[in-house]
């Protein structure tokens, strides 16, 4: 049992048996609101900075969010050959927004989130997430992304990056094959998905599932990222991508040559990232 004495935060894995728990400051809750279509709660900790969860899951913290944010915005953007625009559809906090827009040939980045209350609460806890916010080629939507893609001009898109919250509530129509076919049509022929498809080690079905609805909907080529994410369920976390041409590796040079620092992607993870384990290639071979 946690020591009852200290205040903290934990999340419990009903299905994976598992929780993860981070102690709270004095502070404690710092804001909670419930909005037409989810419970968003901030939290002071001691060691991870700001905590900001929906529906009682951990969405991010200050402290570790680079490493999803940087890992869900650059392999994408280096493996297209000349990304200008770019959908993300969720990513409220603005944390993948900021990381697109540092790529100067970008031209247009728009995102998509079903809820604005939890830009409003990345605005007043998570500032530095919203840096770029302002940015003139950024564009801020507040919509269903379901509904996005629908409406979307077919092949408009060189990269949509789907940075969504589990395949849960509003966010489950994201990893069906109808959303899928949407993103098909609404990508250009060279376009590139890219959707955060959770842990490898404790949704290895779900993974099975992503890649095969990606390829019933008529992607022909799909790839799965891993990477640490310590404060997500098992602390190893994935993002897929897809396309409708083969992949052809990476612009290495372009991501070695990179004119924005950052914390964790470099080329050489980037590389590292795309080699699976034994047991996930096998599982992948859907
Ligand atoms: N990194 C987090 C994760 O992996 O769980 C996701 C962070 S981001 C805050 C998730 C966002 O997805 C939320 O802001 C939520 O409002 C948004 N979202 C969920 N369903 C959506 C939908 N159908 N259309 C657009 N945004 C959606």
């Amino acid at each position: 049992m946690l020591p009852q004495d200290q205040n903290w935060y934990s999340e419990v894995g009903e299905e994976t048996g598992h929780a993860f728990s981070l102690r709270l400051t004095g502070a404690g809750k710092l804001h909670e609101e419930q909005t037409e279509f989810q419970k968003i709660e901030v939290f002071d900790t001691e060691t991870f900075g700001k905590l900001m969860t929906i529906d009682g899951l951990v969405m991010l913290t200050t402290r570790d969010n680079f490493l999803y944010h940087e890992m869900m915005s650059h392999p994408v953007l280096f493996t297209h050959p000349k990304p200008k625009r770019v959908l993300i559809i969720g990513g409220g906090d603005c944390g993948t927004l900021r990381e697109v827009l540092r790529h100067p040939g970008v031209e247009l980045a728009q995102q998509v989130d079903i809820d604005e209350g939890v830009t409003r609460a990345s605005l007043q806890y998570f500032p530095e997430l919203c840096e770029s916010n302002d940015d003139p080629r950024a564009g801020l939507y507040f919509q269903d992304g379901l509904k996005w893609i629908k409406e979307a001009e077919a092949g408009y898109y060189d990269v949509i990056i789907v940075d969504s919250t589990d395949p849960i509530g509003p966010a489950e129509g994201l990893f069906g094959e109808a959303f899928f076919r949407d993103c098909v049509r609404a990508l250009a022929d060279d376009g590139i998905l890219v959707q955060q498809s959770e842990s490898p080690l404790l949704h290895i079905e779900l993974l099975q599932d992503i890649h095969r609805y990606m390829r019933k909907a008529g992607f022909n080529a799909t790839q799965t990222l891993h990477f640490p994410q310590p404060v997500y369920p098992s602390g190893w976390w994935s993002c897929t991508m897809a396309s409708k041409q083969a992949f052809n590796g990476f612009r290495q040079a372009d991501a070695a040559a990179r004119p924005f620092k950052t914390l964790y992607y470099s080329p050489e993870v980037h590389q590292g990232a795309l080699a699976l384990p034994p047991y996930v290639q096998e599982a992948l071979q859907v």
